[in-house]
């Protein structure tokens, strides 16, 4: 399989936090319209695809549209602005970095995002403390009458990086969640014959928590729940072995437990099946705290048996998400076999 990394570039440095996923929407109804029959927006924001099937056996997949990221929260005497966190982001990891603060009159504005507090050159012993996100601002190097010319309150503020291939990886910000849009697409497309009618569904505001999820699993109703989302994959250094969740390069993840939702065994064991018979890498995978779309998914209305197929991914929630492309490949071609089995599932408890 080629990897259209090009694509994979397009999406991921896309920008849109939770809310503000209108960009990321465009590309993926317009990328969706060419891969199924009829494509929706709902109130919400959500992008629902309709792929339709013999069966009326209901398929939902979801990976999110939104990255975690930042709001303008206030703008000060002199320009410089104070930042309302849109998900998780930990302020060790945001020292120093870059950002672009789209501004309202649709300008984007690149800064630099820096702590308040002294620098290293005029402290004399003091171990200086870890910055809080109450200490980053964001410095545009504008006056202030620009800056409030260009910016308002609620504008929202991403980190400036971009998709770069190391060594056998690719490593790029926001691959939490764009790299699962893209399997969702690149499934689509290897997908040979089908039985099941497929919900493909880009949602929104899930890191703020499982939002758009929800009401799209409320309108769609489905008969089996599939989100796409990474997971960690701590087999780095310092990282024990019992604790490294996944590992890059064995394969994708197939999601037993994290703290959204525990995933129906039966669906774990179909997935588990399809990976064995047509020897895709596969490795499954306990992630004791964090969740994913099938948190909510699970739980509307009368619930469905519900899984997570995760992309290992190192350094999770920073600019540099790392993953390997081999499992990449194998969560696509995971996905569209499965789809291409769903309607033989059997899933009651
Ligand atoms: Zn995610």
């Amino acid at each position: 399989m080629v990897l259209n990394l090009e694509l994979l570039k397009k999406i991921a440095e896309t920008p849109g936090i939770s809310g503000r996923e209108e960009q990321v929407r465009a590309l993926m109804v317009e990328e969706l319209r060419t891969l199924t029959d009829e494509v929706n927006v709902d109130p919400l924001g959500n992008v629902i695809a309709l792929k339709r099937g013999k069966s009326d056996r209901r398929v939902m997949l979801a990976a999110h549209m939104d990255e975690i990221g930042f709001m303008v929260k206030h703008i000060d005497k002199q320009g410089f602005i104070r930042m309302q966190p849109v998900g998780g982001f930990d302020p060790r990891v945001l020292f120093a970095q870059r950002v672009f603060v789209h501004g309202s009159a649709g300008e984007r504005l690149r800064g630099v995002l820096m702590p308040s507090s002294k620098p290293i050159h005029l402290m004399g012993g003091e171990k200086p403390a870890p910055p809080t996100l109450d200490d980053l601002f964001v410095d545009l190097g504008l006056p202030q009458e620009q800056v409030w010319a260009k910016v308002d309150i609620g504008d929202m503020i991403t980190m400036d990086r971009t998709l770069e291939s190391v060594g056998n990886m690719i490593v790029s910000k926001s691959m939490d969640d764009r790299v699962s849009l893209f399997v969702m697409l690149e499934a689509l497309r290897a997908l040979q014959h089908h039985e099941v009618t497929i919900f493909a569904v880009a949602t929104v505001q899930e890191e703020v928590g499982l939002r758009g999820a929800a009401t799209a699993a409320y309108h769609i109703d489905p008969d089996i729940s599939v989100a796409l989302d990474i997971t960690l994959a701590n087999d780095i250094p310092g990282g024990a072995d019992q604790d490294a969740v996944t590992r890059l390069g064995e394969g994708t993840a197939i999601k037993v437990f994290d703290s959204s939702h525990i995933a129906n065994y039966k669906l774990v064991r179909h997935f588990r099946d399809l990976a064995k018979q047509h020897h895709i890498p596969h490795q499954l995978e306990v992630l004791p705290r964090g969740g994913t779309d099938a948190g909510a998914m699970q739980r509307a209305r009368a619930g469905s048996p519900a899984i997570t197929l995760s992309t290992p991914t190192r350094y999770v929630h920073t600019v540099n998400e790392m993953l390997h492309q081999a499992d990449l490949e194998a969560g696509i071609t995971l996905l569209a076999r499965y789809l291409e089995d769903a309607h033989n599932g059997d899933y009651s408890l």
